[in-house]
């Protein structure tokens, strides 16, 4: 069960940086190349930078070479939403937490045949904080 968070926009724009309020609550995308986790390879959890919701795992991160983090599975396939999108004019998958409604991505079928086939979440950086553990 998800618990959806609903929040003023007047609030959103205070807790989240400039960058983060308009790629997340916006309609602009990570410039490529320039995410703080696009070449992180240390161990740990990625939460949704909005709600604190743990949403990725480094054990599916993997270099796509696109510019943007990428990982090859959700932890839990629920927490995330998709939705036919056309930010920057290209007809996308977009990803969304589906607790708090951030923008985190857009979700394509060209990544790593694991588990599922070819999965890839391309993943803005800025939608997400990056937490250290040995778990993951
Ligand atoms: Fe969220």
């Amino acid at each position: 069960m998800i618990d959806y968070i609903s929040r003023p926009e007047e609030e959103w724009k205070k807790e989240l940086t400039k960058e983060q309020y308009e790629v997340m609550r916006g309609d602009t995308v990570e410039i490529p190349y320039t995410g703080e986790y696009l070449t992180t390879i240390k161990r740990g959890f990625y939460s949704c930078a909005g709600c604190g919701t743990e949403l990725f795992s480094s054990k599916t991160k993997f270099d796509h070479g696109s510019g943007w983090a990428c990982f090859s599975d959700t932890v839990q396939e629920d927490l995330l939403g998709t939705r036919f999108g056309t930010r920057l004019g290209t007809e996308q998958t977009e990803v969304f937490c589906n607790t708090c409604k951030s923008h985190m991505g857009h979700l394509f079928k060209d990544g790593p045949v694991t588990k599922n086939d070819g999965t890839r979440y391309s993943i803005n950086s800025c939608s997400l904080t990056f937490k250290k553990s040995e778990k993951r």
